[in-house]
């Protein structure tokens, strides 16, 4: 399994519009500190999956072949708007794995074009060739689901957007030995939103679930700052992400 992280900024993004801020200044002259809209690419042998949809140009990065499949948390437009693009495309229906939402977003549902939604149940694993899936219930705002994902004795856990972790959810994680822990860290440690951790919410979740390794994700553009300003502050092992980070394997 190799995961590479495309986006890595929450719905506002860096640099911020209208934001005239030093980060932001930065962002527009160098791509390297842009944050996209969350989102992700696992490739196993050659096929590739894109976890998220939040990005504009999903057709631009998959020019040469079509994603395999698509992995959707949720609903919400920074993790969705790029499919109302894409679903106008030609060829092969993409198969779309998503939570029961019954509204979705928008008019995606009447109009999938050439996606091909396919509703999963919370903690029912299921397979793609050798890869295991299992969806798990996070707490948001709009039904929410991470991803457990597991080949070859290798646990990758994409978790994102969530504020700490449903019970059933953290019981499930623990003591699974997982490589590698994506979480959606929106905020610096005092900020306090009902649908995204702060760091301490994250760091809290990583000392349960005891992963080899955490990567930090949806960063919104105060908490970047705020880790610019911090850079020491993290344990070892649990790093910031950044847009086209390889985080997997390291
Ligand atoms: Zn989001
Ligand atoms: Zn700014
Ligand atoms: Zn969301």
């Amino acid at each position: 399994m190799r995961l590479k992280l495309i986006g890595t900024g929450n719905a506002a993004g860096v640099p911020l519009f209208g934001c005239d801020c030093l980060l932001c200044a930065k962002a527009k002259e160098n791509t390297d500190f842009r944050r996209g809209p969350a989102s992700a690419v696992l490739e196993i042998d050659n096929k590739k999956y894109l976890l998220d949809a939040g990005a504009m140009d999903i057709a631009d990065k998959f020019s040469d072949k079509k994603p395999d499949a698509i992995f959707l948390t949720h609903f919400h437009p920074d993790h969705v708007q790029g499919l109302f693009h894409l679903r106008w495309g030609k060829g092969e229906n993409i198969p779309v794995y998503c939570p029961p939402d019954s509204t979705g977003c928008s008019d995606l549902f009447k109009n999938p074009g050439i996606l091909k939604f396919n509703t999963k149940k919370k903690f029912e694993e299921f397979s793609i060739g050798y890869l295991k899936v299992t969806p798990l219930p996070l707490i948001h705002s709009k039904l929410t689901f991470g991803y457990l994902f597991e080949l070859d004795n290798q646990r990758i856990a994409y978790l994102t957007d969530t504020k700490g972790l449903p019970p059933k959810t953290a019981l499930f994680l623990e003591d699974r030995n997982i490589d590698l822990l994506i979480i959606d860290t929106s905020h610096a440690p005092n900020v306090n939103d009902t649908n995204h951790n702060n760091l301490n919410d994250s760091l809290d979740i990583c000392e349960r679930l005891k992963p080899v390794r955490t990567v930090l994700t949806h960063i919104s553009h105060d908490f970047d700052i705020w880790l610019n300003e911090n850079k020491s502050c993290l344990p070892t092992e649990v790093y910031v992400a950044n847009d086209g980070l390889t985080v997997f394997p390291c």
